[in-house]
């Protein structure tokens, strides 16, 4: 369920990372608004967007940060990073590159921010089964050597958004008591 804006009893920031075109602002978009567009819109900046979760009798405000799509330059600023407990680095199921990539934002993400975060690899546009490149297990297996979650996700049918979103605010949540 959702609540007031300052209504809540801890807030977590949380970043999207990943390459251009993997969905991460759709995905941003499906679970603080229930909204999925075709387009790509990372000319329309916004810094972050939020949405509260009930964990435990308590409200747990998400901050979950977007790039402005400076990904695709490879120039994220640090303070993109700054004070982040959680990041959700985005691949492509269909796409190759995206997933080879993954571990070249799992390191920069480790370069800025505290060794105890909570980090989950998200597979999007899990409904493009047929035009899949990369296999769960492979990725499952990926996620298991680095410690970190991982699940499939839709933006457009959304599939495992809110779960995903949910599991991570969970977990960070977990580790800050
Ligand atoms: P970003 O650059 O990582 O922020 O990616 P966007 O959210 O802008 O999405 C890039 C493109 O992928 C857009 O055309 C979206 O409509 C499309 N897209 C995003 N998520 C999905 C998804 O789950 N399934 C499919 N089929 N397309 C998606
Ligand atoms: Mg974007």
């Amino acid at each position: 369920s959702t609540f007031a804006d300052d209504d809540y009893d801890y807030m977590y920031k949380v970043v999207l990372i990943g390459d251009s075109g993997v969905g991460k602002s759709n995905l941003l978009s499906r679970f603080s608004k229930n909204e999925f567009s075709l387009e790509s819109k990372s000319t329309i900046g916004v810094e972050f967007a939020t949405r509260s979760i009930n964990v435990d009798d308590m409200i747990i405000k998400g901050q979950m940060w977007d790039t402005n799509g400076q990904e695709r330059y490879r120039a994220i600023p640090s303070s993109y990073y700054r004070g982040a407990v959680g990041a959700i680095i985005v691949y492509d199921i269909t796409r190759n590159v995206t997933y080879e990539n993954v571990e070249r934002w799992l390191k920069e993400f480790r370069a800025y921010t505290d060794p105890g975060i909570v980090v989950m690899l998200v597979g999007n546009k899990a409904d493009l089964g047929y035009l899949r490149a990369i296999t769960t297990n492979d990725a499952k297996a990926f996620a298991e050597r680095e410690n970190i979650l991982f699940m499939e996700a839709s933006a457009q049918d959304a599939l495992n958004v809110t779960h995903a979103f949910t599991e991570l605010l969970t977990q960070i949540h977990i580790k800050a008591q």
